[in-house]
């Protein structure tokens, strides 16, 4: 059963009635479990959906429609499934050890759903059979896992799960059921990398077309896990490993004519090495996991300067994190000749998890009240919209407007594209 969180506006939901509290428990005798079902269910073009009012008053509804429609039912959100794993590098249990935190920020899911509605990457150590059953009844394809090494022993010291050690025969019975995999490795020093991410990648190139693309991203630590047996990578470990990847990627656009194997950005700028241009990435859409991110922002604002007004006397921040400012700093520096605006680069250091960590989605409110105090002659500040969640609340859960309340002087504004918001403002 899912319960209707709200319905979209000129929907088909809303012309049959469907409201924002009732229930919906079956489409054409199937039950529907979760937003997954709902979506694969309701792609028929005619359905019969059962399921109970306001009142709890049973409700039949009769549809035909446009099998590419979708009935536009918003549910409320499914409880995730929970991770089983106890990696040393995990991102919960580097939270500082404040009670401040976005609540959701606790929770370790590993939820095959969301690896294919919304790109996460799973370990898949924690299915059940019937959800094997369901990834090939419902052709969940393609999944996004963590692999991090193909040497059971390595996975097993990674994710601290016994089943973990199954991970070839996982992929094998992904491949025998039509599966494609987009696979992941969080590469940490003496344990995952050296020959055993060459063994890694060579047995994951060597599954062919299964495996479509590979990408390496280096272990991210805090100050609240750095202790719990995992060190970071050094720049001559990142630098080794890129050539790897490097060599990796020869022989596969020679092979088959795309690179499919990626590093993260973060690894290019822990080993101090020039990111590459886009298309380093190919048409991978491996943005979230920190894969191409840098170049599609540069190409982005690069290919847009022509959009961007006059701006002149007006005095810009960009506020970012320390990993990223020399970037944004070379950008900035073309906006302002665009523009005719001074534009400075604010490289923040984290104070919620500690100066380890560089990205700037990973700043909290505080952070940037702490950061943007020094520039309050500034008429206007951006930052990455990936600090806040869809409520705009900041890791931290201060909130937008709290943040733009302390700093009245100084408009504030969340940025995906930075040529888009000045043309805005
Ligand atoms: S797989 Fe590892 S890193 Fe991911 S949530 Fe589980 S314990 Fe944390």
């Amino acid at each position: 059963m899912i319960r209707v969180q709200s319905v979209r506006p000129d929907s088909i939901a809303e012309e049959v009635g469907i409201e924002p509290g009732s229930c919906l428990l079956t489409i054409n005798d199937h039950e529907i479990r979760d937003a997954l079902d709902l979506m694969f269910y309701e792609a028929d073009a005619k359905l019969i959906v059962e399921g109970t009012e306001l009142d709890g008053a049973p409700v039949i509804y009769d549809i035909e429609k446009d099998p590419n429609l979708v009935l536009g039912i918003v549910p409320e959100p499914d409880k995730v499934r929970r991770c089983t794993n106890a990696c040393p590098f995990c991102f919960v249990k580097g939270n500082p050890k404040v009670e401040k935190l976005r609540a959701n920020l606790y929770i370790k899911d590993d939820d095959y759903r969301l690896s294919f509605m919304f790109g996460h990457y799973v370990t898949l150590t924690n299915l059940r059979d019937d959800d094997w059953e369901r990834i090939f009844e419902q052709r969940l394809t393609p999944l996004f896992v963590s692999v991090h090494a193909t040497d059971p022993q390595a996975r097993r010291r990674m994710l601290v799960n016994p089943r973990s050690a199954n991970i070839n025969e996982d992929l094998d019975r992904l491949a025998a059921g039509n599966i494609r995999v987009h696979a992941q490795v969080v590469l940490c020093p003496e344990v995952n990398d050296g020959p055993i991410l060459r063994r890694t990648i060579d047995d994951l190139y060597a599954r062919g077309s299964d495996i479509i693309s590979l990408s390496i991203v280096p272990v991210g630590l805090t100050e609240f896990n750095a202790d719990r047996g995992i060190r970071g990578l050094t720049r001559q470990e990142c630098r080794a490993a890129l050539e790897m990847i490097d060599e990796a990627r020869e022989a596969a656009r020679a092979g088959r004519g795309t690179a499919w194997c990626y590093a993260a950005d973060e690894l290019f700028l822990q080993a101090d090495v020039a990111v590459p241009g886009a298309d380093y990435f190919d048409d991978q859409e491996l943005m979230a996991n920190g894969v191409g991110a840098i170049s599609i922002l540069r190409d982005q604002v690069q290919g847009d300067m022509d959009r961007l007004p006059r701006l002149d006397g007006r005095r810009i921040a960009l506020v970012t994190g320390t990993s990223m400012a020399r970037h944004l700093r070379e950008l900035g520096d073309d906006v302002a000749a665009a523009t005719g605006a001074l534009v400075e680069t604010v490289a923040v250091v984290n104070g919620l998890y500690g100066p380890m960590v560089t990205t700037a989605g990973l700043l909290g409110g505080e952070d940037h009240l702490r950061a943007l105090r020094r520039f309050r002659d500034f008429d206007l500040a951006l930052f990455s919209r990936s600090a806040l969640n869809d409520d705009d609340l900041f890791l931290d859960d201060m909130r937008l407007d709290e943040l733009q309340a302390e700093l009245p002087e100084l408009q504030i504004c969340p940025s995906e594209h930075i040529t888009e918001t000045l043309a805005k403002v």
